[in-house]
């Protein structure tokens, strides 16, 4: 078994004749060792078929003679078109080729050529958008033909050829799955799955082999994140008691009365927190759902069983105003709350920091400055991370370790997917704050055309005179930062003097730093100011009930869920809140996000459209789930496959070979697997 797996773990430069030009490009890939090698994947596999047998749609490779090659002209100047028509005895077809007008001079008539992509029928005619072509092409037989992910100075037959030659040792990778799992599933054998995904003969064998392989490296990851989750609840032995009469000593200090989804989420964490284990758990709810006091609610439960509370916010804004939170309702109580930000000097900090580690304080509000070494605590209970998203895996685990092992609480408005929450966070359980406090009404949002700007501005006046107050948040174009001075600057006199003469307009931009930010803030929150212009986005999490109008600038350059939790900081009060989106975007894409921002407010709608619209390599929460990148799989494509392997994994994760599994992880995921571990 080690001597397979040293194979494996090779590195490309023993067991490839050396080629500094190949390795060179291999490297880039990151591909290293032989098993990365066979876990380079082709991105798509081309049907090898003659014209006359193409289907519209299809992935096709087609090899004939290349009749004629031209230059279109086109309407749009900046856009090149190249036809080349290539036949190949059974009929012709028409390759597109975009801003590569040099391809006339290589593609003469005449010559041999093999292209391979997507194809399609119209008009009686055949077109191909190739993504790759190949020069004196020799004909090959029927079947498919893989086609890699590419980097400069390597091209497709290179890579295949490579692959070809590790492919042997295809046979050394271990199965992780327990044989009677295996079995059972009737999955294609490993060795035999790495052969058909590289080099496939058919479609169907291909399936069966593109299955085998996905399934596996699911189940693996569901199995690893199970083990992690029980050895973190193995670790600690923190069991609170929570009594009725603690629960409700702990309401008193709210001047609310909890919502239903408030009281069930809390129930969930006190279920967590009154068995042995460590809790490891992501308060989701959208921006206004009432998250910070179902933290503060976990907080207090800790406070009575004896131990102390750190509350870790991404800005010194969201830090302070969560510290300002806490100290009014938990005024008269003799529970001691300090702020702990950057921005603190040495002396008060050295002081805060012993009261920390004496166990005077009892909750530590605090930014990123909380990780510093310098911070120790006397008896950590829980961490608590506001707008989890924002930190990265290795900053949680640094605040953990400052304890005794604390339990977590992480909130995240940035709402995930249903479908995707579950996997997506397999190392945590989630929880739902899926109601709003009562006496909200809905933001009402309109986008505005140029020619509604006016009438816009005069019912916004109409608001402020009645008492209300506005954001109006513009979008940063030059990152330089002696323009956002200027450009912050300008737009609030802009708006000041053309718009709204009887207002009080105050500014902030990122140039400022946390303190005159937090002036500004201050004063918009008591009303000392009408209208407050942002080039920054608003801060997450700000609280000022009393606004209740928001204009964004060129909404069309933000991304969904930005203007989703841009929109959060209006509609928190009484009144009826206002969103006026500004803007003449250009593109399909801007046009749906800004009609969908208009027809809902449910965060996970927005959050469903979001993923589709970018899919879901791009989507906010993936690096913080810390798994690692996968090989043969796609959360995105594959979620029914993602869902059967976790199902299984569930019930067969006492019967898999756990040092097995490590070594599978580490020798598919190499150093990163070692985030399951965190
Ligand atoms: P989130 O962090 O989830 O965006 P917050 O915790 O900032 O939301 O709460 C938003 C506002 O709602 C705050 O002003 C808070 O005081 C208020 N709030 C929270 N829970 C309730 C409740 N059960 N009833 C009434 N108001 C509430
Ligand atoms: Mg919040």
């Amino acid at each position: 078994m080690a001597a397979d797996l040293a194979v494996l773990n090779r590195p490309l430069e023993e067991a490839l004749p050396h080629d500094g030009r190949l390795l060179g490009a291999l490297g880039r890939l990151k591909i290293r060792r032989v098993m990365d090698l066979l876990n380079h994947f082709p991105r798509s596999y081309n049907q090898r078929a003659g014209i006359a047998e193409l289907e519209a749609g299809m992935h096709a490779s087609i090899c004939g003679e290349v009749v004629t090659a031209a230059n279109k002209a086109t309407k749009n100047r900046r856009m090149k078109i190249t036809e080349v028509i290539v036949s190949d005895g059974t009929g012709s077809i028409t390759a597109v080729f975009f801003n590569q007008p040099w391809l006339t001079g290589k593609l003469q008539p005449g010559l041999r050529v093999r292209m391979s992509g997507p194809v399609d029928y119209a008009y009686h005619q055949w077109t191909m958008r190739p993504s790759s072509f190949e020069l004196n092409a020799a004909p090959e037989e029927a079947g498919l033909e893989a086609e890699y992910p590419l980097t400069e100075g390597l091209d497709n037959r290179d890579l295949a050829h490579t692959v070809a030659g590790v492919l042997s040792h295809a046979a050394a990778v271990p199965d992780p799955l327990p044989a009677e799992l295996a079995a059972q599933l009737r999955l294609m054998p490993i060795e035999q799955a790495y052969r058909h995904a590289h080099q496939p003969q058919d479609r169907r064998m291909l399936d069966a082999a593109l299955l085998a392989l996905k399934y596996r490296e699911f189940f693996m990851m569901q199995v690893g994140l199970r083990l992690r989750r029980r050895s973190e609840a193995a670790d600690t032995d923190m069991v609170l008691k929570v009594t009725g009469e603690l629960q409700a000593r702990v309401l008193k200090y709210f001047p609310f009365a909890f919502t239903g989804a408030q009281r069930r989420v809390c129930g969930e964490i006190e279920q967590d927190l009154q068995r042995p284990g460590r809790m490891h758990r992501l308060l989701q709810g959208d921006v206004g759902s009432g998250k910070t006091a179902v933290a503060l609610y976990t907080a207090l439960l800790f406070l009575d069983n004896g131990y102390q509370c750190a509350v870790l916010a991404p800005t010194e804004v969201l830090a302070r105003q969560h510290f300002n939170n806490f100290r009014a309702y938990l005024r008269g109580s003799k529970v001691r709350v300090e702020l702990l930000t950057g921005g603190l000097r040495k002396n008060s900090r050295d002081a805060l920091c012993a009261d920390l580690a004496d166990g005077r304080i009892h909750i530590v509000v605090g930014t990123h400055a909380l990780l510093e070494d310098y911070v120790k605590f006397k008896r950590l209970g829980l961490c608590v991370f506001d707008e989890q998203h924002k930190f990265g895996v290795n900053q949680r685990a640094t605040l953990r370790a400052k304890g005794n092992r604390p339990h977590l609480l992480a909130m995240s408005a940035t709402p995930i997917p249903r479908t995707l929450s579950m996997t997506l966070y397999g190392a945590m359980d989630v929880s739902l704050l899926d109601e709003l406090p009562p006496g909200r009404t809905p933001v009402i949002t309109e986008w505005v055309h140029r020619a509604a700007e006016r009438r816009a501005y005069e019912k916004i006046r109409a608001e402020l005179k009645d008492g209300g107050r506005a954001y109006f948040v513009y979008p940063l174009v030059e990152a330089s930062e002696a323009l956002e001075l200027k450009s912050a600057t300008e737009y609030a006199e802009t708006l000041k003097n053309e718009h709204f003469p009887e207002c009080r307009v105050g500014v902030v931009h990122g140039q400022m730093d946390a303190e005159e930010k937090d002036r500004v803030m201050e004063r918009f929150r008591k009303g000392a100011l009408d209208i407050l212009a942002a080039t920054v986005v608003v801060e997450v999490g700000v609280d000022v009930p009393e606004a209740n109008v928001m204009v964004i600038e060129n909404a069309e350059r933000f991304g969904l869920a930005q203007l989703h939790q841009l929109r959060g900081r209006v509609g928190r009060g009484k009144r009826q809140s206002y969103l006026y989106l500004f803007g003449e975007p250009r593109t399909d894409e801007a046009i749906r996000r800004l009609r969908v921002i208009c027809e809902t407010t449910d965060g996970f709608k927005i959050a469903e459209e979001d993923l589709r619209m970018r899919g879901f390599g791009d989507f906010a929460g993936t690096r913080q789930s810390g798994l690692p990148r996968l090989h043969a799989g796609d959360f995105e494509r594959d979620l029914d496959i993602l869902a059967r392997a976790r199902r299984d994994a569930a019930r067969w994760a006492e019967k898999v070979d756990e040092a097995l599994l490590r070594e599978c992880l580490a020798l598919h995921y190499g150093r990163a697997y070692r985030l399951l571990d965190v």
